[in-house]
């Protein structure tokens, strides 16, 4: 295959430098050592602080701490207790400008405009915002351009992460919709992918569907959506897309603005390294400015105005218009040096390593006992940046692997994900996490943990 016979934007066509042998045996430690020999990000490792005597593979939770981050988040502590007030004009760059600045690093992530990406909120709140906005432009909710209309229906689908339904439904509620006629899913035929094939046959049976909201990446199995096609689909069928990138942002390469998609939030604290709750992300096309914002606040006003303190909200000209209250400072800082680090790797080399990672922790998966078995998509273009390994005593299995510092997570019902973050995991890393699995099985040394009865994995 040659680079110009097949490009995906997802950048996997860059992965020759990770070219494995696949008749070797995954578990001969000079693959993974070959591996890591020729790995161009190699030396980004030393840019983060890994827990010591600790193989993290849980940077789809919450990735970890790099020296840029923490440099952004300390020239803003340090300014605020040496201007205070003053910071919001005097801060360099200044905090009252800071989202846009912000914007400008990550917009070349999703492939969009800065001015059609903000940096505030929250992913959820982002969620509300935006299916709200957009509800009130469609024909049928009450108090928008034709309420006599049949409401419209927002096309979700039932592995996405829980939160996304919970703001679905609430946006619906307090538009007198009933959320549970409006909110129609795409069932899984397997429990853990969603055919693209399906979407499309549910916009062609209900033509109520005013938006389709999935994500980018399901956040359990790691399947990869294709948003080109499934922004298509909804074009064709009147409805507007719009996407949950919080698995993929840092990780997969976006083109939102090429592809279409009307809208798009995301999280900052996964593959973007910007650290616990740090301030997410919205993306709305150009062609939506001026929409008026669901949730209104005085931080989305057009800065020139902003001060003069009217009691009518005055939106700014582009995405900036979404942001609601204060630029929370000390968790939209880390952004900055977060983004940085990304954008200097290049997300596109980025997505090659997270490929080749990937792709070895599945040969090694196929070499373990016939138990454990993949339940992300083998194909790439349909892969994020995580590997979901189901095994029937997946919950105890984790347990054991936490015990030995291994960090992974545990998603019911037998899920084991384990994320190799590309920019600081090594292909030995990924081997050690396979022997250990292994020995486990062999052992049986999981027997001794108790079932699971809940918490936070
Ligand atoms: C992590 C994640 C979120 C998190 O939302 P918060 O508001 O940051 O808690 C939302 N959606 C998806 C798909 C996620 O993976």
């Amino acid at each position: 295959m040659t680079a110009d016979e097949s490009a995906p934007a997802s950048g996997v066509d860059s992965a020759s430098a990770y070219a494995r042998d696949p008749d070797a045996d995954p578990f001969d430690r000079g693959v993974a050592e070959a591996l890591d020999d020729d790995d161009p990000l190699a030396a980004y490792r030393d840019q983060f602080s890994i827990p010591d005597d600790e193989l993290y593979f849980d940077g789809n939770s919450l990735g970890l701490q790099s020296t840029a981050a923490v440099e952004s988040l300390d020239r803003v502590t340090e300014e605020w207790r040496e201007l205070a007030i003053r910071g919001w004009e005097d801060g360099d760059p200044d905090w009252f400008h800071f989202a846009e600045h912000l914007a400008d690093r990550v917009a070349p992530l999703v492939g969009a405009a800065p001015s059609e990406v903000t940096v505030a909120n929250s992913t959820t709140t982002n969620v509300h915002t935006l299916i709200g906005t957009f509800l009130d432009t469609l024909p049928g909710t009450p108090g928008g351009p034709e309420p006599s209309a049949e409401a419209p229906a927002v096309l979700v689908d039932d592995l996405d992460f829980p939160t996304d339904h919970y703001a679905i439904r609430a946006q619906f509620r307090q538009r007198g919709i009933d959320p549970d006629e409006k909110l129609r899913t795409v069932a899984s035929r397997d429990g853990r992918t969603i055919h693209p094939a399906d979407v499309e046959a549910a916009l062609d049976a209900h033509d109520d569907v005013g938006i389709v909201f999935l994500p980018s990446v399901l956040y359990r199995s790691g399947q990869l959506f294709d948003l080109e096609r499934i922004t298509a689909a909804a074009h064709e069928h009147d409805a507007l897309a719009g996407f949950d990138l919080a698995h993929s942002v840092g990780v997969v390469p976006h083109d939102l603005a090429a592809h279409d998609v009307d809208f798009a939030v995301w999280c900052s604290y996964k593959y973007l390294n910007a650290g616990p709750g740090a301030v997410a992300g919205l993306y709305v096309a150009d062609r939506h400015h001026g929409t008026t914002p669901a949730l209104a606040g005085w931080w989305g006003n057009d800065k020139e105005t902003q001060f003069e303190m009217r009691q009518t909200f005055d939106p700014a000209d582009g995405a900036g218009a979404w942001q609601i209250g204060t630029i929370p400072m000390l968790s939209a800082a880390p952004v900055e040096g977060a983004a940085e680090t990304i954008g200097e790797a290049g997300i596109d080399r980025v997505r090659a390593k997270s490929v080749a990672l990937t792709d070895y922790l599945i040969a090694l998966v196929d070499a373990l006992p016939a138990e454990f078995t993949v339940g992300t998509p083998r194909d790439p273009t349909e892969r994020g940046g995580h590997v979901a390994i189901e095994h029937p005593e997946g919950y105890r299995l984790s347990e054991a692997l936490r015990d030995r510092g291994v960090v992974v997570d545990f998603r019911p019902p037998n899920v084991v994900r384990v994320c190799p973050s590309p920019l600081y995991t090594r292909f030995v890393d990924v081997l050690a996490v396979a022997e250990e699995l292994r020995d486990l099985a062999a052992s049986g040394a999981y027997e001794t943990y108790d079932p699971r009865d809940g918490g936070v994995t």
